[in-house]
């Protein structure tokens, strides 16, 4: 079975252990994920890859209740939409990551929660193609 990543250049894959692939101003440090040509702090365009930690804590999280609008595309209809979670975790003390999570009952997560990066199942191509993405889980 052939997997291909959601997008270009979002996290390492294939990968034992996934990173998201952010970038690092050379100017003043500012990091951003995904990836950006020029910095949103001081708008230098010395940006280089930095891979961001794996682990992080959970700060804020929600469930996404009903079938996103397209550019999401996971080949689900409304009637097969299956709600998840989306959270922001806080990467080390680098960055804020907006991201699905695995858990999608909110009385499940907690506050300052570990989450680990983990690579799921997003959709399948018409050739039998897995399109994988990231997400969040709890650290068991
Ligand atoms: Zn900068």
């Amino acid at each position: 079975m052939s997997q291909v990543p959601i997008a270009p250049d979002i996290f390492t894959w294939p990968a034992d252990k996934p990173q998201l692939i952010g970038t690092q101003c050379e100017a003043c440090g500012a990091i951003t994920f995904p990836k950006q040509s020029s910095c949103p702090r001081c708008g230098r365009t010395e940006m280089r890859e930095r891979l961001l930690p794996s682990r992080g804590t959970l700060v804020t999280w929600t469930t996404q209740e009903f079938l996103p609008k397209e550019p999401y595309a996971s080949g689900e209809t409304e009637q097969t939409f299956k709600p998840f979670g989306v959270g922001l975790v806080q990467l080390g003390d680098e960055i804020r990551v907006e991201a699905r999570l695995t858990e999608s009952d909110p009385s499940k997560l907690r506050f300052g929660m570990e989450m680990e990066l983990v690579v799921i199942p997003f959709r399948r191509e018409a050739d039998g193609t897995e399109v994988v993405t990231f997400a969040f889980a709890p650290c068991s």
